[in-house]
């Protein structure tokens, strides 16, 4: 099963709250270990957190972390980083090889991406080359990038389940 960590850069705590907790909760979802955040702001851990302690797994993330050591420690340690970008090559053509990688970093930006990391990055990848969302990004290259199912309907030790239904809405709750 292919590693993968998001690494989220230019968080702004004033206006990118819920955009980067759904960065972050998508990774979850679609099959990613979990999210680096390069800014500090304990607030979306906490939330990430309680949230995963509910709806289980062992998604994990972390605080206010250095972006250029972390590329770089990854990198050292065998990993390869995705960074995405609309001005990137198209997901199709790098969706072959970034399979063959088994430790994957993917990098998502707020505002504007330091150039060094498109010079760190072992590919600039575009989802399209329009501009639209982090989230977006992140969901489309997570699931193009997956071999088996990409989306886990169970996480290990979760408290909620949801019962999937044609209608209505079941959620159960172990004991
Ligand atoms: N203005 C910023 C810049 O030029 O670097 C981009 C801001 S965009 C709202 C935030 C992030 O979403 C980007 O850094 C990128 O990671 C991701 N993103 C947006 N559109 C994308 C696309 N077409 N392909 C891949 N990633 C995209």
């Amino acid at each position: 099963m292919k590693r993968i960590v998001i690494l989220r850069l230019g968080h702004r705590p004033e206006r990118d709250k819920r955009i980067t907790t759904h960065v972050a909760l998508t990774a979850r979802a679609f099959g990613a270990e979990g999210i680096l955040l390069a800014s500090n702001d304990p607030s979306i851990t906490r939330s990430v957190t309680q949230l995963c302690q509910r709806w289980g797994g062992e998604f994990y993330i972390r605080n206010d972390v250095k972006w250029k050591t972390e590329i770089k420690k990854w990198k050292s340690e065998g990993g390869k980083v995705c960074h995405l970008s609309m001005y990137g090559i198209n997901l199709p053509d790098a969706v072959p090889s970034i399979r063959e990688c088994e430790k994957l970093m993917i990098v998502v930006g707020a505002e504007k991406v330091p150039f060094e990391v498109y010079e760190l990055a072992d590919w600039n990848v575009a989802v399209g080359n329009q501009p639209h969302s982090e989230v977006a990004a992140v969901a489309v290259t997570l699931d193009r990038i997956a071999e088996d199912e990409p989306l886990e309907s169970e996480f290990k030790d979760a408290q909620l389940h949801v019962v999937p239904m044609d209608r209505g809405k079941k959620v159960i709750e172990n004991p």
